[in-house]
């Protein structure tokens, strides 16, 4: 595999820090169901088994405490109309989650794991483009069956997989080879439904064509069951398909 891959895996983590517990109006049922819920499960461990030789860039912790894959700014990011920006105060049912956090406090959890987490993908990037002139960023991810309460688009047709794409960092023949491949498996994947776009740094968003990227939404339904237990055996033949896309990409 080319070894200018870079995944991007911003949701896997169910980790919320002990001094951070308290920020959360929720007992510790209710926030274990949520964390069920938000997260794409066992996505760091399927997408580096299957690109195993990609630099893989892990969000820490999970996304109810900050979500990486946001704009910093609520003026640019739809999701905080939902009170899902960069840190949430509703949760997927569209409870109330945390108190807004105040600028300082927001400032705090920005520095702690926001910033360094966009700094170490944008240094990933600009180390690929020294040493190879180009770069593919994978965005992993999985989505709900069913949707959620909190998403904006509530009608579309739930494919096995999403596939985001940027007019500007996604070349059509690389979108177009990841859904050949998947659908001549026998997968269904949709383009930018339900969930649209992938990561880039801002550093290089719209700016620099070298910088490709692709994200994958894997449908949770393969390979998650009703009690959120990962089906180990899905588990594999997902990777063993995901391995088969990196082939593809590979000859990209
Ligand atoms: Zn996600």
């Amino acid at each position: 595999m080319s070894v200018s891959m870079i995944l991007h895996l911003p949701h896997a983590s169910t980790f919320i820090p002990e001094d951070l517990r308290q920020d959360f109006l929720f007992s510790d049922q209710e926030l274990l169901e949520e964390v069920n819920r938000i997260t794409d499960h066992a996505t760091d461990a399927i997408f580096q088994q299957a690109f195993p030789e990609a630099k893989a860039i892990v969000f820490p912790v999970s996304r109810l405490v900050v979500d990486p894959e946001r704009f910093s700014e609520d003026s640019q990011e739809p999701m905080s109309q939902v009170g899902m920006g960069v840190t949430y105060t509703r949760g997927s049912l569209r409870q109330p989650l945390r108190e807004q956090p105040s600028p300082a406090k927001r400032q705090a959890l920005m520095e702690r794991y926001y910033i360094p987490h966009h700094q170490k993908l944008t240094e990933a990037v600009e180390e690929s483009l020294l040493t190879n002139d180009h770069c593919l960023i994978i965005d992993g991810h999985s989505f709900p069956a069913l949707p959620l309460p909190y998403e904006l688009n509530q009608t579309a047709f739930r494919p096995d997989f999403c596939l985001g794409t940027d007019d500007f960092h996604t070349p059509e023949e690389l979108v177009a080879k990841v859904e050949k491949i998947l659908e001549s498996c026998g997968y269904s994947t949709v383009r930018n439904q339900p969930f649209s776009g992938t990561i880039v740094p801002m550093k290089h968003y719209r700016k620099d064509e070298r910088v490709q990227s692709l994200m994958i939404e894997i449908n949770r339904w393969l390979y998650l069951g009703e009690d959120y237990s990962v089906d180990s055996e899905r588990v594999e033949a997902l990777i063993e398909l995901l391995r088969r896309v990196g082939e593809v990409l590979e000859k990209n």
